[in-house]
């Protein structure tokens, strides 16, 4: 078998896992990271109105060149509009968000008069329009503020309350059922018989994907046993969007799952040419999409990262982004080989002006440690041989999902 280029596998997945339609709604407060399934319009113009960023005075700039003293006309507080006619000449105490009284064209910081008993007089020189936010500057009414696909952040939130909306349609979320196999795993919290290790798998693939704000049906550990193996899958159709189990998809491998798989639905095994990685299966499972990530616990993490996450997000009904590339330089050499993309968990900072990268730990895809102290893969191309100190790489930094 080939080895399949990573974005080759990553356009194969995409090509046949559809997008959610299923939609509902939900209130702002239950909004957070989902996912858009509308554009949102603003119904209102934003500020809505004229009105004072500063405390201070507002008045009419005109009227700043011919006198020299300004008497007070009244107050313009936030919440209470100043609504009387302004005589000519005069000004009107304003605070920060009151609107502008009617005629009025500029406000004047209060830092920058004098106050007299006749009136104010400017202290500072000052320009038409100063510190008045017009009504409409930011958003005009009818203009699309968010794009249906988008999945909601922090100040989205903030923005659709400030145009008066509550609650917005979204995509259902998806959910993922997971498990580990393995006779040698144990669950953390036991005691460790000799020749066995823990499941740390299933614990950073199920924190990965709440961070992608994905349901989690945990089905737990299994051993390698058959007819359980056969119930989890069964419940995982028709409970789950996805499944996504770690181990046992190795070529050549005399292992259960992969079996069970091939008996059960239509599974691709693929070596994709990637480091860590390679051994990777996806198909279908009856409507339920399958993932097989590798056991080796750096390479589970970085086949769901690189390889399931665009999939799941297309999936969630996400439109597609791009996965921010910088480019650094190397400040270790790197052992590489031409074959396959290698992904190097390394450590980036500014420095002297520049971006700089190392790898950090041991390169290896047994070992999580690394990757906790890494802010980024050094994303080294295939064909590419080893890197000398020096020499420019792409970084992606790494984002929330490994955060
Ligand atoms: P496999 O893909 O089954 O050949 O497993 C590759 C390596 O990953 C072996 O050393 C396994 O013991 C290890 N491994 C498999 N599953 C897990 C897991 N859930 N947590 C930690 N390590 C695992
Ligand atoms: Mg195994």
């Amino acid at each position: 078998m080939s080895l399949m280029p990573v974005q080759d596998a990553i356009t194969a997945m995409l090509q046949q896992v559809p997008a959610l339609i299923e939609q509902q709604e939900v209130s702002l407060s239950q909004a957070l990271d989902r996912v858009l399934a509308t554009d949102i319009l603003s119904q209102l113009q934003v500020p809505a109105f004229d009105n004072s960023a500063m405390d201070g005075f507002a008045l009419r700039f005109a009227d700043t060149q011919t006198a020299d003293i300004l008497p007070i006309a009244g107050k313009a507080l936030a919440g209470h509009a100043f609504e009387q006619p302004i005589p000519a000449g005069h000004c009107v105490r304003i605070t920060t968000g009151a609107v502008l009284p009617e005629g009025l064209d500029t406000v004047v910081m209060q830092e920058q008069v004098e106050q007299t008993e006749q009136g104010i007089r400017l202290t500072a020189a000052i320009r038409f329009g100063d510190h008045v936010r017009r009504a409409g500057e930011d958003i005009a009414t009818g203009q699309r503020v968010l794009s249906k696909g988008q999945r909601l952040q922090t100040v989205d939130l903030g923005l659709l309350a400030s145009l008066g909306i509550g609650r917005v349609p979204v995509y259902r979320r998806i959910k993922a059922a997971v498990f580990s196999t393995g006779d040698e795993l144990i669950p953390p919290g036991e005691v460790l018989p000799a020749g066995h290790i823990y499941d740390s798998n299933r614990y950073v693939i199920q924190a990965m994907l709440q961070r992608l704000d994905v349901d989690v049906l945990d089905l737990g550990l299994l051993p390698d046993e058959p007819d359980t193996i056969r119930q989890s899958i069964a419940t995982a159709r028709q409970q789950a969007d996805v499944l996504i189990s770690s181990a046992g998809v190795s070529v050549g491998e005399a292992d259960y799952t992969r079996q069970l798989l091939n008996e059960l639905g239509q599974i691709n095994f693929w070596k994709v040419a990637m480091k860590p990685g390679k051994p990777f299966a996806f198909g279908s499972l009856g409507g339920c999409y399958f993932f097989g990530l590798p056991g080796n616990p750096v390479a589970a993490v970085a086949t769901l990262d690189l390889l399931v996450q665009p999939v799941l997000r297309q999936l969630a009904g996400e439109k597609p982004t791009t996965s921010a590339e910088l480019t650094a330089i190397a400040t270790e050499a790197m052992k590489k080989s031409p074959g396959r993309a290698d992904f190097q968990r390394g450590f980036y900072q500014q420095q002297q002006g520049q971006l700089q990268v190392r790898p950090v730990g041991r390169q290896s895809s047994a070992v999580l440690s690394g990757v906790g102290a890494a802010n980024c893969y050094i994303a080294l191309e295939a064909e590419r041989g080893p890197v000398e100190l020096g020499e420019t790489v792409t970084i992606v930094p790494f984002h929330s999902m490994l955060r």
